[in-house]
């Protein structure tokens, strides 16, 4: 049996390495060698900061409180004394292990810590609610740091995070576990798409080799990776290439998984995530008007008076847990369904678009709540430039182009299916504050907060851009905007409003978290301005008529 020892000290080798090359060996080697199913399983999700895998709906919920909190009973140092250490050291599996390390020269006898005894310890917080479960954790948290040697100290915490630091993510997983079995990288992608769990695909590379992981199906109430849309350069070069093409509204909404069989409904996000709960009366439709037991595709839109309401709304009704009746009446929803991928014990995505759009079509009775999308078949742009006018007409995205003899290919971005939609004019914004990055991008500020201008010329705050930027740029940024800095706390910054950032974005969302009222979603750093005095930054007045041009008739 694997001890947690063993482990944290394969964890702190890696850490020396940088050569993907070399940790994707080394972890193939250590993968091998383990003899325990659930050991391997419990591994190759530790190994990625993760305790369970994404669709699955248990979680430690323990956040930094409480981790601060057992830390102080584990070791008697005081809150405020380890806030000063993760201040100096960004990081706070370091400061456990100083912690640990420090009080270990007083204990005498440990009883060794095993994976097994670690997915235990997690097993039980995560299945704690209520009343009373916020002390429950922190107890066993103490446990686990009085039971810890310093370096497992470090990478407990860091796992409970969820950030293990090794710079290790799916995709050295997956070539690690090729490597490990012998078997191509493209047939362990390819069963962790059906799977999406790296665990047990690597007991099933293990114990049965490339044949096991082949025959690996879809399952009823285990998530896919969606299949994605890549952008269409005209509507003229999609049609040339699929000759006929499937055309669907793409709907302002977000995406859904849903699974119906064995009596239950479920369903999934984007991300794989189970959402059932937020959508009670989804649920109770899918039972009402699709036949057998299924797994479909499609896109859930928050409805109001026939028209979709911003995307934002849709992701509120996600999170929300609790009060669902009064978000019912608030944010009705409609599903639009688009694809099928498995019927009654078949999995069929393998089977051309246009076969599995007419057993979709057989399977679903159209309602209120659920209908699959239209899709008209044309090879004439003109025709398509219609449905593309009318989907941005009622308040939709745009279309997708779909190719109907396509599989379904989970987890791709491919060529089968083509979005077209109107791009967002980039915006010019004030740079008003930023934050320090973290690990080893400390030094640098890696997120910069950004403002439009009203008509007195105040600057008004419309979100923070920490994406789209290189090393370098960075590097520069840092430099360029150290003399700016106005004053800091822990890590956020306040800047002297000198320098506009050009930022393009995906949408314009209402927020009451800025005072403009309005948020960017998605926004991604284009360049500096330095062309432009911060006079020259975008009004408010123009981001309220973008944020409006999203909802009425949206033209290329
Ligand atoms: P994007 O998020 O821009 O990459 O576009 C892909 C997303 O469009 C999908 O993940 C769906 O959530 C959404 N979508 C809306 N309508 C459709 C449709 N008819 N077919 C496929 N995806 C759609």
């Amino acid at each position: 049996m694997l001890t947690f020892k063993e482990f944290a000290e394969f964890c702190s080798s890696l850490e020396k390495i940088s050569s993907t090359l070399e940790i994707t060996a080394k972890i193939a080697s250590f993968l091998r060698k383990i003899d325990d199913d659930s050991d391997l399983y419990n591994v190759v999700l530790f190994l990625m900061g993760k305790v369970y895998p994404s669709w699955d709906e248990r979680e430690l919920g323990i956040g930094i409180g409480l981790l601060y909190e057992a830390l102080k009973i584990a070791t008697g140092v005081e809150k405020s004394k380890i806030e000063n250490l993760l201040r100096e050291t960004g990081d706070l599996g370091i400061v456990a292990e100083t912690l640990i390390r420090k009080k270990k020269q007083l204990t005498l006898f440990q009883e060794e810590l095993t994976i097994r005894k670690v997915r235990e310890i997690f097993d039980e917080i995560s299945s704690l609610t209520g009343e009373g479960s916020q002390k429950r954790k922190v107890k066993l948290l103490v446990d686990l740091y009085i039971a810890s040697t310093p370096i497992e100290a470090r990478y407990l915490t860091r796992l409970i995070l969820g950030e293990m630091r090794l710079g290790v993510g799916e995709g050295i997983i997956r070539d690690a576990i090729a490597k490990a079995w012998g078997i191509s990288s493209e047939l362990v992608e390819r069963a962790y798409m059906i799977t999406n769990d790296f665990g047990r695909v690597a007991i099933v590379a293990k114990n049965e080799g490339r044949k096991g992981l082949e025959k690996l199906k879809i399952q009823l109430h285990i998530p896919v990776k969606m299949m994605l849309a890549q952008v269409a350069e005209s509507i003229d070069s999609a049609i040339r290439e699929m000759k006929k093409v499937g055309v669907e509204w793409k709907f302002d909404g977000t995406r859904v998984q849903i699974h119906w069989g064995n009596g239950k409904v479920t369903i999934y996000s984007r991300r794989l995530e189970n959402v059932t709960s937020a959508l009670p009366e989804i649920v109770d439709e899918v039972k009402k008007v699709v036949k057998g037991e299924v797994i479909l595709d499609g896109e859930a839109v928050a409805i109001k008076d026939g028209r979709p309401m911003p995307f934002q709304h849709i992701l509120r009704r996600f999170r929300r847990k609790h009060e669902i009746g009064k978000m019912l009446e608030k944010i009705p929803i409609k599903v639009y369904l688009f694809d099928i991928l498995y019927i009654n014990g078949e999995e069929i995505i393998d089977k051309p678009l246009k076969e599995r759009r007419a057993i979709l079509e057989s399977i679903v009775e159209k309602s209120e709540k659920i209908t699959v999308a239209d899709q008209v078949v044309t090879d004439s742009v003109e025709k398509v430039e219609e449905i593309y006018n009318q989907a941005l007409d009622a308040g939709h995205e745009g279309v997708m182009m779909k190719n109907l003899n396509s599989p379904y290919i989970p987890g791709k971005r491919g060529k089968n299916w083509l979005k077209l939609k109107p791009v967002m004019e980039n915006l010019d914004l004030v740079v008003v504050g930023g934050e320090w990055g973290e690990g080893k991008r400390s030094h640098l500020i890696s997120s910069f907060e950004l403002a439009c201008r009203d008509e007195y010329g105040r600057l008004l705050r419309v979100g923070k851009v920490a994406t789209g930027f290189t090393d370098d740029e960075l590097e520069e940024l840092t430099e360029l905007f150290k003399p700016l800095i106005e004053y800091q706390e822990g890590k956020v910054i306040k800047f002297r409003p000198y320098y506009v950032f050009e930022v393009a974005y995906q949408e314009i969302q209402k927020s009451p978290k800025y005072e403009s009222g309005f948020a960017l979603r998605f926004p991604r750093f284009i360049r500096l301005r330095e062309d432009k005095s911060i006079e020259e930054a975008d009004t408010i007045e123009r981001i309220a008529k973008l944020y409006e041009s999203q909802f009425k008739s949206k033209r290329l």
